[in-house]
């Protein structure tokens, strides 16, 4: 069949045509590929809006055209878009082809003959290649209700309960003994100084009541296998040594322990638990845990003052790590953060200076809740500091630790500075390397901060000592500064150094993130799907990510990712079903030699090897059709759909501009 194609190069405002001399592309194309079937080839200013679509459909219909190039941005942006105007004019999807002549073209080249030279190879090679596309039809897997949301911090809950809400099951799995996360640390939220509690608990509760959420905290997932609609996951549930049926969480065996241990997680090592615990009074589940480690009991083989005090028997030392398999369609990411560890910036002295506390300690000083009840205090635990130092960006946007800004240090510095004002009257000082406000009503919680006294000095902090030059400085923390407003060195003493942590991605985000089939930035966070347009789900279909899981935010940020995370959820469950793309590898078997190099290969853990047959077979419903493993097997036995030798080596043809001629019968 001779096929009749259409040529359409975008100018994309001047993003193309600025460089690129597109109308010569379009002329070029009709003339010289003519022969390859071009029979329409045109240039418009916006191709992806509705009139360039419509441009396109037309053409379709009207010169019943066979194959599609659009000479645009990538594929990765507008594909899609190209696709489904060819569908809806009756051409299959897959036989349009994006030639990429801005990223690949104009946004790399300054010359333009140069550029307008490239991007006609770039569209003779996308021309010979489209001639060797196939139609190809969309594969349809069914959805399972059921919602798999990992981590219970504000943005999980959130997102828990949006699916909940809506009718449909969730499991809400959390490694901690309760649900919260960092947000149940905290006192006060900037900028409105609500009470973190008070707005958090009810949420908690919520969700640990629902009847459509199955609550699976102080337990992890351990492995996950399937595809979206269709995942299968296992969760360890740690024995807890608590018979959940039968406590009342009277927290009679808390007081009853003997075995004190400082509580590093909770109290950030400014508190004690017991050695059976709820991590803090609202925490749900309300019944607690114990921590074997830790356990007389478990150490010594004595003790049992826990079980004997237990007015319901709940305690049982016998209970097993149990695991729990469950199906599951979807699943929400919401594993968070850790914060920066400020040991580190050893110039701070963390660690070695005692009064330099981290902002998480100094959200459990400043808790009511909290080791002192909210006194604001020294390491002694009694002195009221008379000036304290606040240092921004501890760990961010410092090029030795990490490079990003973590969004939230500079409102939580200047929280930290009003609670200090507000509650000791101290002398306060914010050491900022530039104040970063955004977001509704953070600007005017800077604007009050500053009518309240709180002294600001720019500059990035050299160092914290207690190395006294002069008298003023005597038993006090001195912060050594270049101060770049004043234009000057200052040493500023204190009694006490408050540093704003940043944020870092969890210890273990790349292990977990390949537990999911999901890739992370060079940062370490996970990697969104598209930054702008589609930042809460991931390259895996099913799978979605939100809150500090995804990068550095606040708690409205998180509060809305888990919402937004919640409505791809529905929309996906309520279709019933989900059209996969067909661009798919598979694996030729009688060419299969069964060496297995693509097997620990596929990102996306779609290749099993057949024992029996000796060869690899690849699941299609989990393949992205990513090409490695088509690029890796020696054999050359896996071809994928789409990327085909064929289509390969033409698109080569045409780049090189081999095409040119028509050969001679
Ligand atoms: S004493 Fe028994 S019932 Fe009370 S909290 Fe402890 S385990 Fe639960
Ligand atoms: S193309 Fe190969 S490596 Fe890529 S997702 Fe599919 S099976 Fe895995």
């Amino acid at each position: 069949m001779t096929e009749k194609i259409g040529v359409y190069v975008c100018h994309c405002g001047s993003n193309i045509a600025g460089v690129v001399d597109v109308e010569d592309v379009a002329k070029w194309a009709a003339e010289k590929l003519g022969h390859q079937g071009v029979v329409v080839a045109r240039d418009y200013k916006f191709m992806c809006s509705s009139l360039g679509q419509e441009l396109i459909e037309k053409d379709i219909k009207e010169l019943g055209l066979t194959r599609v190039v659009v000479a645009a941005c990538s594929p990765h942006l507008h594909e899609k878009t190209f696709r489904i105007a060819a569908q809806n004019a009756g051409l299959n999807p897959y036989l349009v082809e994006l030639a990429s002549i801005r990223e690949q073209v104009s946004w790399v080249h300054t010359d333009k003959a140069v550029a307008t030279a490239k991007s006609k190879a770039v569209v003779s090679g996308a021309v010979s290649r489209v001639i060797e596309n196939a139609p190809l039809d969309e594969i349809k897997v069914p959805i399972n209700p059921n919602t798999l949301v990992v981590g219970g911090g504000i943005a999980g809950i959130q997102s828990a309960l949006e699916i909940a809400n809506a009718g449909f099951h969730v499991y809400l799995v959390e490694r901690e003994p309760s649900i919260g996360g960092h947000m149940a640390q905290f006192d006060k939220t900037f900028p409105t100084l609500d009470c973190s509690a008070c707005i958090l608990t009810p949420r908690m509760v919520e969700a640990g009541t629902h009847p459509n959420i199955t609550l699976l905290t102080w337990s992890e997932v351990v492995n996950v296998a399937g595809y979206v609609g269709n995942f299968n996951v296992t969760i360890k549930k740690k024995a807890r040594f608590i018979n959940e049926e039968l406590c009342t969480g009277c927290g009679i065996c808390q007081e009853k322990c003997p075995k004190k241990v400082i509580d590093d997680v909770y109290e950030a090592g400014l508190g004690y638990r017991k050695a059976v615990y709820t991590p803090f009074a609202q925490a749900v589940p309300n019944f607690p845990v114990m921590d074997k480690e830790n356990c007389i009991y478990f150490e010594k083989g004595t003790c049992k003052a826990c079980e004997k005090f237990c007015p319901t028997n709940a305690i049982d030392f016998n209970q097993q790590d149990e695991l729990i398999n469950i199906d599951v369609g979807n699943i929400v990411l919401a594993t968070g953060y850790d914060l920066f560890d400020a040991r580190r910036v050893s110039n701070y002295g963390y660690g070695r200076l005692p009064n330099v506390f981290t902002s998480l300690e100094f959200e459990r000083l400043s808790n009511a809740a909290g080791p002192t009840t909210g006194n604001i205090v020294l390491r002694d635990g009694k002195t009221v500091p008379k000036s304290v130092g606040i240092i921004h960006c501890v760990g961010s946007r410092d090029r030795n630790f990490n490079n990003y800004c973590s969004v939230i240090c500079c409102m939580q510095g200047l929280k930290f500075a009003h609670l200090v004002h507000e509650r000791t009257g101290a002398t306060v000082y914010n050491f900022y390397i530039d104040m970063r406000t955004a977001y509704k009503a953070y600007d005017e919680f800077y604007q009050r901060v500053l009518e309240e006294g709180t002294l600001f000095v720019r500059g990035k902090v050299a160092e914290v000592t207690d190395a006294a030059r002069y008298s003023n400085e005597r038993g006090k923390l001195i912060i050594q500064t270049e101060d770049t407003l004043a234009g000057k060195q200052r040493r500023i003493p204190v009694d006490m150094v408050i540093l704003s942590s940043g944020l870092e991605p969890r210890h273990d985000a790349r292990e977990v993130g390949k537990l999911f089939g999901i890739s992370c930035s060079m940062d370490g966070w996970f990697t969104e799907k598209h930054p702008k347009l589609d930042p809460v789900s991931t390259m895996t279909e099913g799978i979605y990510i939100v809150g500090c899981a995804q990068g550095p935010k606040d708690i409205p940020s998180s509060v809305a990712q888990g919402a937004a995370a919640s409505a791809r959820v529905l929309d996906k469950i309520l279709q019933k079903e989900v059209a996969l793309e067909p661009i798919k590898a598979t694996v030729n078997k009688e060419m299969c030699s069964g060496c297995r190099i693509c097997n620990g290969l596929c990102p996306f853990n779609a290749i099993a090897f057949l024992a029996d047959d000796n060869v690899s077979e690849i699941n299609p419903a989990l393949c992205q059709g990513c090409g490695t493993c088509v690029a890796a097997c020696p054999a050359g036995a896996i071809s994928g759909t789409g990327f085909s030798n064929e289509q390969i080596i033409a698109q080569i043809d045409g780049l090189l501009m081999r095409n040119l001629e028509p050969v001679e019968a």
